[in-house]
């Protein structure tokens, strides 16, 4: 669930019908109406062809940066403003596109819209460079010269000089960028191997035969007859098994790769590589690990929660962690009208302004609601048409999932709506780090005042158990992944060699360290010790540390918000949402009064975690 929720909403990835003939058939919140990007397909054409005259012509701003404040002002704006046009083509072109996969027509100005994204960063390849060779002192004087300049361009220009000692010459950055698609290999390697030659052996699962695969496990997994996901997992972990080897060196390819790109570009390691594109201190992910490894006895008190409440007899297995904790017996039901006004009820600590803008948002026709024929799949928010407003893509399916889900993505619509009002164009876009932990405190808001309306002890125990099921997934398991991912790497940066059999080795110990084998919690089998091989994303570099830390943050937002000083608390996380992507995300949860790089907001995680099982269990006391 994690890596369709928490991956997919933020990708940017919607009808072939007459627009506006959909337009006037739409209730609010039901179609979005795309019309607000461009009138007709047609208008969508003209912009494009003005567009593209724009970007072939930027060369002419090339050496002219040096030569006053002024005409660096001219140079930049016009390039942003191109990009701008660019962006808001570009969500137009993938809006319809998402709306019917189906139709070639859409799918090719999709192409054409990332087609003229490429160019415009060929055409401007000289900008970055041109600005290094300046110097610190010059651009800084014009800055402060330039009041236009100071208020659009100051964090850009800041940025440009911080990546100098990791530019390299004309020459080396060319060999460079041609070796981004050999380095993409080992994951198109692992996809063709997963996906589609791996041979998966059939199994009998009530009474049918079922060949396994990557969606039969996820969905048999989860089974309630134990004996079916012992027998799930053997299946799935045990192909795995005979291609370790493979999968090993694969993996291995793409370490090497990630040592090299950072080696190359003149940095320590590879961690270091990954965190300076957020300028985000080392700290947080050391902070993050450890207070991960600190808050596992937490993790181990759940564990044997759900040993008892799942009354299984014996030692707890790593299959049994896919079962619900609580099943209902009718599954709460909500329409997309009851999510907006749950949603609007359950983040009214989000203050007046907030749910103003969520109220204009979710009553217009800015989302495309439910599933339909040909449909994209998934749900996020597409926030780039700065001068128009967020577009939402859902498939809701009326259930609790779709209700968080709903919860989620509105919040990173409100966030785009006040860092777009508050910042010009250039400082609006913000990190990960900041829309997730903005996203996630919603679904802890909503799963709070969820459990407080329950109207039953066995909804009170739904709503609970899907929250601590989500801090299992979303935060243990993602941070044993950032510990294996740094094991992965240093191993590498030492010169010790990798294997399958070495990365098995280490994510056995490590599966073995967080499950509490040695404290009697669970009983690792060594055969599921290989499940790294089937982990995609391994082939991103560090990037799933982001959600881990994201939900801590989270978690200290919503327990002040919820606090005594809650006004404070309120007016610190709407600034900000507002400073959108102004300054660095460490700098902006900091004066938000969160600290990413102390152990605040994981022990913040953690007391949540243990509140609720504090509930769950004067809920469902031991018999
Ligand atoms: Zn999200």
């Amino acid at each position: 669930m994690w890596t369709k929720l928490r991956t997919a909403c933020i990708a940017i990835m919607v009808a072939s019908i007459s627009l506006s003939a959909e337009a006037a058939q739409a209730a609010a919140g039901e179609r979005w109406d795309l019309t607000e990007l461009y009138a007709t397909a047609g208008a969508w054409s003209q912009s494009y062809e003005h567009a593209r005259a724009d970007v072939a012509s930027l060369d002419r701003y090339k050496g002219t940066l040096g030569s006053g404040a002024e005409p660096m002002f001219t140079a930049l704006a016009a390039i942003s403003d191109a990009r701008r046009e660019l962006l808001r083509l570009y969500s137009y072109a993938s809006l319809r596109s998402d709306e019917d996969l189906r139709n070639a027509a859409n799918l090719e100005r999709k192409q054409q819209a990332q087609s003229l994204l490429t160019e415009l960063a060929q055409k401007t390849a000289w900008l970055a460079p041109e600005v290094q060779s300046l110097g610190q002192a010059k651009v800084r004087a014009y800055v402060e010269q330039s009041a236009a300049l100071k208020r659009r361009f100051d964090f850009f220009l800041t940025e440009t000089l911080r990546h100098a000692p990791h530019t390299l010459g004309v020459e080396a950055e060319s060999v460079l960028a041609a070796t981004g698609d050999v380095l993409a290999q080992p994951h198109s390697v692992f996809e063709q191997l997963v996906d589609a030659e791996l041979p998966f052996p059939s199994l009998d699962i009530e009474g049918q035969k079922i060949r396994m695969g990557h969606v039969q496990y996820e969905k048999y997994r989860g089974s309630d007859d134990r004996a079916v996901r012992k027998a799930v997992f053997d299946a799935f972990w045990g192909a795995f098994n005979g291609y370790q080897g493979t999968l090993g060196s694969n993996l291995t390819a793409q370490v090497m790769g990630d040592v090299f790109s950072a080696r190359a570009r003149r940095f320590g390691t590879s961690l270091e590589r990954s965190l300076f594109e957020d300028n985000m201190p080392e700290a947080v992910y050391r902070t993050l690990v450890a207070q991960a490894n600190a808050g596992l006895p937490t993790l181990h008190r759940y564990l044997r929660l759900r040993k008892r409440l799942l009354g299984i007899q014996g030692e707890l297995a790593y299959y049994d962690n896919y079962p619900s904790l609580f099943k209902i017996s009718s599954p709460p039901h909500f329409s997309l009208q009851d999510s907006r006004r749950i949603t609007l009820e359950a983040l009214a600590p989000l203050g007046k302004e907030y749910l103003g803008l969520l109220r204009r948002g979710t009553g217009s026709s800015w989302s495309g609601s439910h599933p339909r024929l040909g449909k994209n799949s998934g749900a996020y928010m597409n926030g780039l048409a700065y001068d128009v407003h967020p577009y939402l893509l859902l498939n809701h399916d009326d259930d609790f999932e779709s209700l968080s889900t709903y919860a989620h993505e509105w919040g990173h619509a409100v966030h785009t709506m006040l860092a777009n009002a508050d910042q010009p164009f250039e400082k609006a876009h913000y990190s990960t780090f900041i829309a997730e932990s903005a996203s996630i405190a919603n679904e802890m808001l909503l799963g709070d005042y969820m459990v407080g309306k329950a109207a039953s002890r066995e909804e009170k125990l739904f709503y609970l158990g899907k929250q601590l099921e989500s801090i299992r997934t979303t935060f243990f398991r993602q941070v044993l992944f950032a510990e294996f991912q740094l094991q992965m790497h240093e191993m590498r940066e030492r010169g010790e060699p990798l294997s399958g059999a070495s990365l098995t080795e280490r994510y056995c110990a490590l599966l073995k360290h967080y499950y509490g084998e040695a404290q009697g919690v669970m009983k690792i089998d060594p055969l599921y010790c290989n499940e790294w091989a089937f982990i995609p994303h391994f082939y991103f570099g560090y990037y799933v540390w982001q959600y881990a830390t994201s939900m801590a943050g989270a978690a200290q937002f919503a327990e002040e918000l919820q606090g005594q000083s809650a006004e404070q608390a309120r007016e610190r996380f709407i600034a900000m949402l507002k400073a959108g992507g102004s300054d660095y995300a460490y700098e902006l949860y900091r004066r938000a009064g969160v600290d990413l790089g102390q152990a605040a907001p994981y022990q913040a995680l953690i007391r949540r975690m243990n509140r609720i099982m504090d509930d769950i269990e004067a809920l469902a006391p031991p018999t």
